[in-house]
C-alpha cells in the first residue's frame, strides 16, 4: 500500500491565493485600505534573518505591506518593548511578528505579551493560547504552524471528530497548541514526548500522528497503525554527499517505510513547511478584518 501524499505546496498555494484575492477585495471597499506586517528581528541568526526574508516575501506577494524591524544582538530588553509598543500603536501595523529565539538575555514571555492580542499573528500571547485552551473559548490567532496542520487536514478529507491522534512532542510553538486544535475538533489526544516510556504502543492505535520531535527519521513505518494520516512537521537536516549542499531535508518520520503503511501523509520538504507562512498570510488579514470593523 501506499500512501496519498498530502501536498502542502499546492494547499499553501491555495490559502496564500485565498488571501492575495481578499487583501485585492479588501482594498477596493476600502480606499485602498492595506493590510500591514510588523517584523522584529533581534539579532543576526542565518536561519532567522532566513524566515524574516521569506515572509517579507510572502507579504509582497499577497499585496500586505511589511515593515521590516532588525535590531542588533545586544539591544536591551527595554528597547525591544519600546518598538512593540510603538508598533501596538500604529494604525498602519495590523500585525507583529517578534521573529524567535530571541536572545538570551530577554524574556520571550514578557515580549510576547506585552504585543496588543488583537496584533498577535503568530498566536503566542498567552491569552491567545488560554483561549485555545478552554472550552467554548476561541482565540483571535491559533499559531501558524498548527493552524496549517489543521488545514492539511481540513483539505485532504481527514475525520478529526473521534479519531485517536497522538501528537509527538509538545512545545509552546507547535505540539501543545496542535493537542489543543485537535481536542477542539472532537479528536481523542494523547501527548507523547521524551518520557514517554512506550511510543510505539500509542503510536499502534493512532489513527492521525502528528510528528513535531526534531529527531531525523525517528518514526518508521512499523511504528504506525496501517492506513494512518501522518502530519511531519518535522524538519531536520541529514548528510547526503550526492547533493552539492552535503545534507538533505528530512522529517521526523522515516518517509520510504511510513509512505508504505500509512493512508496519507505530508512529505517533507514540500508537507507543513510551506504551510506555516501561507498561515502568518491568513492571519495578517484577519487583523487587518479586526481593525478594519472597529
Ligand atoms: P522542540 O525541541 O521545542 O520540542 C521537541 C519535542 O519533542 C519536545 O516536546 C520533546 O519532549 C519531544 N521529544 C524529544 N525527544 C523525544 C523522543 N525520543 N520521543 C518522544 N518525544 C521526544 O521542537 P519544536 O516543537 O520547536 O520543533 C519540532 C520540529 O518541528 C523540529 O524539527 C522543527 O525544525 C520543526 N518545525 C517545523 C516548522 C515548520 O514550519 N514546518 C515550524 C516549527 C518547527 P520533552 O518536552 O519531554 O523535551
Amino acid at each position: 500500500m501506499s500512501a496519498i501524499l498530502i501536498d502542502g505546496k499546492e494547499i499553501g498555494k491555495k490559502v496564500r491565493g485565498e488571501v492575495r484575492d481578499g487583501v485585492t477585495q479588501m482594498k477596493a471597499d476600502n480606499n485602498g485600505y492595506t493590510p500591514g506586517l510588523a517584523t522584529v528581528l533581534v539579532g543576526d541568526d542565518t536561519a532567522s534573518s532566513t524566515y524574516v526574508r521569506m515572509k517579507q516575501r510572502a507579504c509582497e506577494a499577497a499585496g500586505i505591506n511589511s515593515f521590516g524591524h532588525t535590531m542588533g544582538g545586544d539591544t536591551s530588553q527595554e528597547e525591544v518593548l519600546a518598538l512593540v509598543s510603538k508598533l501596538n500603536a500604529d494604525p498602519a501595523v495590523h500585525g507583529i511578528l517578534v521573529q524567535l529565539p530571541l536572545p538570551d538575555h530577554i524574556d520571550e514571555e514578557t515580549i510576547l505579551t506585552a504585543i496588543d492580542i488583537e496584533k498577535d499573528v503568530d498566536g503566542f500571547h498567552p491569552i491567545n493560547i488560554g483561549r485555545l485552551a478552554m472550552k467554548d473559548r476561541e482565540p483571535l490567532f491559533v499559531p501558524c504552524t498548527p493552524a496549517g496542520c489543521m488545514r492539511l487536514l481540513k483539505e485532504t478529507g481527514i475525520e478529526t471528530s473521534g479519531a485517536e491522534a497522538v501528537i509527538v512532542g509538545r512545545s509552546n510553538i507547535v505540539g501543545l497548541p496542535m493537542a489543543m486544535l485537535l481536542q477542539k475538533a472532537n479528536a481523542t489526544v494523547t501527548i507523547c514526548h521524551s518520557r514517554t516510556k512506550d511510543l510505539t504502543a500509542h503510536l499502534k492505535k493512532a489513527d492521525i500522528v502528528v510528528a513535531a520531535i526534531g529527531w531525523a527519521e525517528m518514526i518508521t513505518g512499523d511504528m504506525l497503525k496501517p492506513g494512518c494520516t501522518v502530519i511531519d512537521v518535522g524538519i531536520n537536516r541529514k548528510d547526503d554527499e550526492t547533493r552539492k549542499r552535503g545534507y538533505r531535508l528530512v522529517g521526523d518520520v522515516e518517509f520510504d517505510t511510513a509512505v508504505e503503511v500509512a493512508g496519507a501523509i505530508t512529505p517533507v520538504p514540500g508537507g507543513v513547511g510551506p504551510m506555516t507562512i501561507a498561515m502568518l498570510m491568513e492571519n495578517t488579514f484577519h487583523a487587518a478584518e479586526i481593525a478594519l470593523a472597529k
